[in-house]
C-alpha cells in the first residue's frame, strides 16, 4: 500500500491515463483531471486553458467555474498583462498572483474574478514537444496566498498528464489530417470524398457531382518541371475550393478533383457551376519568369437522374469528363445516357485494334489519285484497314472512333509507315511510274513532337526519297491544335521535301485566310462539297471559289469522292484537275494497286508531269 497523498496522486495518474488511453475526447480528460485535483486540494477551483497558434486563449475545462466566466475569456490574447493565465502563456513561465485584487496582472480581469470570489490565481504553462505553450494549468485560491507544498506536488503531476494528454490529441488530429486529407492541396481526399457521397446520398437532397482534371500537366511537369506541376495542382485546388460556398472541393488524386455542389437540383444549377469552376480556375501564375493560364475539363452529373448510388454517380461524371477531354477540351460536358454505350463500344474498339496491331492485321489499302482529264493515276492515298478474324476487310469507319486514343493513333502511323514505305519502296524496284503517297496523320501523332523524326527515319530505312510523300492532315488537326505545335511541325516537314496536303477541306475549322498564315501545297476538297455538285448552285458556287482561290496561291487541288462522270466533268469545268473516288476506283490491297498502277499510271516520259497539270 502506498501511503496517503502520494497513493491518491498516483490514482489521479492512472485514471486520466487510462481515459487517454481508451481515447476519450481531449475535453472530457481535462475535465476529469480538473474534478481529481479539486478533490485532492480541497476548495481549489482549477482551470485548463488552451493556446491556440495566434496567441489566443480558449477554455478547455473549468468544472467550477461559471459558464459565463469561461466565455467571457474565450479569445483572449496571451500577453505581458493578461491575468495569471494569459502572462503564463506568454513569458512561458509559472506566474503566482497571491492578490488579485491589487495585482496589476488582472487589472483588465479583475471584475470578473472578484465577483466569484477569486482571491488568487497560480498558472503554469503547458508545452508540446516543440517547446510551443499549448495551454494553462491554474489553481484559483478564495484566499491571498500562493501554492503550498502539496498543491506543488499535484500541479506538477497534472501540467505532465495534461501535456500527454493535448499530445496523444495532436498525433490523433494529426494522423485525422493524414487519412482524409491531402497533404499537397490540404483538400479532403478521396477516402474522406466517397465518406461525403455517401452522406449527401443518404441525405436525399438534390445535389450534382463534377470532377474536374487539370489540362495537360504532363506537358507542364515534363516542360517546367514538378515543382511548377505541384503549384498549379495547389493553385487549381485553391480557386477551385475558394469559388463558391454551395462547392465542396475534394483531390481525388493526381490532377483530378471532385466536386459536390449542394442543392443542385437541375442540369442548369450543374451547368452554373461548371461554368463558374472553370471562370475561377483561369488566370495566369507566375513563377520566376514563367507564367502558365491553367485549363481543367468537367464532367458532372446529377444525383437522381445519372445516378442513384455512388458508384454509378461517379462512373458517369467520369464518362462525362472523358467525352469533354475528347470534344470539349477546358469545358463542361454532363453525363446523357448514350456517353456511356458509346464510350464502352470504344474501348472495345480500342482493344480490338491494339490487338489487330500486335496481330499485324492493321494493313495499308490504297485509293488512287487520278487526271480528271485522262483518268491517269497520279497519286495514292493510304488507307487504314483492318483485317478482321474472319478475313474481311473492315473499312476505317468501323474502327475510326478508337483513334480518338492518342496512343493507338500513334502507334498505327508507325505501322502505317513503316508498310507504305516498304510499299513504295515495292513499285520503284518494278521500276512504276507514280508520283506520290498520302499518308493520313492525327492529333496523336503531333503530341508527341516526333513525327518528323519517326517518318524521316521510316523513309530512309526503306531507302524512299521523301518527295513520294504527301502528309495528309485533317483540317480540324491543323487549325483546332494547340498553340503552333501543328504548324510548326508541318513546316519543319515541308522544308524536308514533303508536300502537305489539307484534308477534307471545308468540314472543320479551316477558312481560306487559314491558308494564308498556314501554307500547305495541296488543298482536298471534302467529299460532301463534291457529292452536292450540280444539285445544288451554292456547291458549285463554293467549289469554284476554293479552286480559284488554290490556283492563286499556287497549291494544287485534289477533289474526293467522285462518284459520278457528271461530278467529275463538272469539277474540270470549274478548273480542278486531279480527284479521288469510287466512280476511278476503289481503295485496294497492294497487289490490287501494283496491278492498277501497272496499267493506268502516268507516264513520266509524256509531257504530263502532274505537278505541272494542277
Ligand atoms: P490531360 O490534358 O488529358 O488531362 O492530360 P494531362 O497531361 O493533364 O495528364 P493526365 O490528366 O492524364 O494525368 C495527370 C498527370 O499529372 C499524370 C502525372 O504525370 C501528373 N501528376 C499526377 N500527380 C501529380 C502530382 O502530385 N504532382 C505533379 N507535379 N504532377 C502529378
Ligand atoms: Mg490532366
Amino acid at each position: 500500500m502506498i501511503p496517503g497523498d502520494t497513493g491518491l496522486l498516483l490514482r489521479l495518474q492512472t485514471e486520466v491515463l487510462e481515459a487517454v488511453a481508451c481515447g476519450e475526447p481531449l475535453v472530457a480528460v481535462a475535465d476529469l483531471l480538473c474534478r481529481r485535483a479539486e478533490e485532492l486540494a480541497p476548495g481549489i477551483v482549477c482551470s485548463i486553458l488552451t493556446v491556440d497558434s495566434q496567441g489566443l486563449l480558449h477554455p478547455l475545462a473549468a468544472p467550477s467555474l461559471p459558464l459565463a466566466y469561461s466565455s467571457a475569456i474565450d479569445g483572449v490574447p496571451m500577453g505581458p498583462q493578461a491575468g495569471s493565465c494569459g502572462t503564463a502563456a506568454f513569458r512561458n513561465e509559472p506566474v503566482i498572483v497571491t492578490d488579485i485584487g491589487r495585482d496589476p496582472l488582472w487589472d483588465d480581469y479583475r471584475a470578473l474574478a472578484e465577483p466569484l470570489g477569486l482571491r488568487a490565481c497560480w498558472s503554469s504553462p503547458i508545452r508540446d514537444r516543440d517547446g510551443r505553450v499549448v495551454a494553462t494549468f491554474a489553481f484559483y485560491y478564495r484566499t491571498r496566498r500562493g501554492p503550498n507544498d502539496m498543491e506543488r506536488r499535484i500541479v506538477q503531476t497534472c501540467l505532465h498528464l495534461c501535456a500527454i494528454a493535448i499530445d496523444h490529441e495532436q498525433v490523433r488530429q494529426r494522423n485525422h489530417r493524414l487519412a482524409y486529407f491531402d497533404t499537397l492541396t490540404g483538400l479532403p481526399n478521396r477516402g474522406h470524398f466517397n465518406e461525403m457521397l455517401g452522406r449527401s446520398i443518404g441525405m436525399d437532397e438534390p445535389f450534382g457531382l463534377l470532377l474536374a482534371d487539370i489540362d495537360h500537366l504532363k506537358l507542364i511537369n515534363d516542360t517546367l518541371g514538378h515543382v511548377f506541376g505541384d503549384m498549379l495542382i495547389r493553385t487549381v485546388a485553391e480557386r477551385i475550393a475558394d469559388c463558391h460556398p454551395s462547392l465542396t472541393a475534394c483531390r481525388l488524386g493526381g490532377d483530378e478533383f471532385a466536386v459536390l455542389v449542394a442543392d443542385c437540383h437541375d442540369d442548369a444549377a450543374l451547368q452554373d457551376a461548371a461554368t463558374r469552376m472553370i471562370a475561377a480556375v483561369r488566370g495566369l501564375i507566375q513563377v520566376g519568369d514563367q507564367t502558365i493560364d491553367p485549363h481543367i475539363t468537367i464532367g458532372g452529373a446529377l444525383f437522381g437522374p445519372d445516378g442513384t448510388d455512388g458508384a454509378s454517380l461517379s462512373q458517369n461524371a467520369d464518362f462525362a469528363l472523358y467525352h469533354a477531354k475528347e470534344t470539349r477540351r477546358g469545358g463542361y460536358v454532363r453525363f446523357v445516357p448514350g456517353l456511356r454505350t458509346t464510350m464502352l463500344e470504344r474501348a472495345n474498339m480500342v482493344r480490338s485494334v491494339d490487338q489487330a496491331m500486335t496481330e499485324k492485321r492493321m494493313v495499308a489499302h490504297y485509293q488512287p489519285i487520278v487526271r480528271l482529264d485522262t483518268a491517269e493515276i497520279v497519286g495514292l492515298e493510304a488507307l487504314a484497314r483492318m483485317r478482321m478474324l474472319d478475313g474481311r476487310i473492315a473499312a476505317a469507319g468501323e474502327f475510326h472512333a478508337a483513334m480518338a486514343d492518342p496512343r493507338i493513333a500513334w502507334q498505327l502511323t508507325g505501322q502505317m509507315l513503316t508498310q507504305i514505305a516498304s510499299d513504295i519502296r515495292h513499285w520503284l524496284d518494278l521500276g512504276i511510274a507514280f508520283q506520290h503517297v498520302g499518308v493520313n496523320v492525327t492529333t496523336g501523332d503531333f503530341q508527341r513532337g516526333d513525327l518528323e523524326t519517326r517518318i524521316v527515319e521510316t523513309f530512309e530505312r526503306a531507302g524512299v526519297p521523301l518527295e513520294h510523300i504527301v502528309l495528309e492532315v485533317n483540317e480540324s488537326v491543323y487549325v483546332g491544335g494547340n498553340d503552333q505545335m501543328v504548324p510548326r511541325a508541318v513546316s519543319a516537314l515541308r522544308q524536308r521535301g514533303l508536300l502537305v496536303a489539307l484534308d477534307d477541306f471545308g468540314t472543320g475549322f479551316a477558312s481560306l485566310t487559314h491558308l494564308l498564315s498556314f501554307p500547305v501545297d495541296i488543298i482536298k476538297i471534302d467529299r460532301s462539297f463534291v457529292s452536292r455538285l450540280g444539285s445544288d448552285g451554292a456547291s458549285d458556287v463554293v467549289v469554284g471559289s476554293i479552286i480559284d482561290i488554290a490556283r492563286k496561291l499556287d497549291m494544287k487541288l485534289v477533289a474526293e469522292g467522285i462518284e459520278t462522270p457528271q461530278q467529275a466533268r463538272i469539277l474540270a469545268e470549274l478548273g480542278c484537275t486531279m480527284g479521288q473516288g469510287y466512280l476511278y476506283a476503289r481503295p485496294g490491297s497492294v497487289e490490287d494497286t501494283t496491278h492498277l498502277l501497272d496499267l493506268f499510271a502516268q507516264k513520266r516520259d509524256a509531257d504530263t508531269d502532274e505537278r505541272r497539270t494542277a
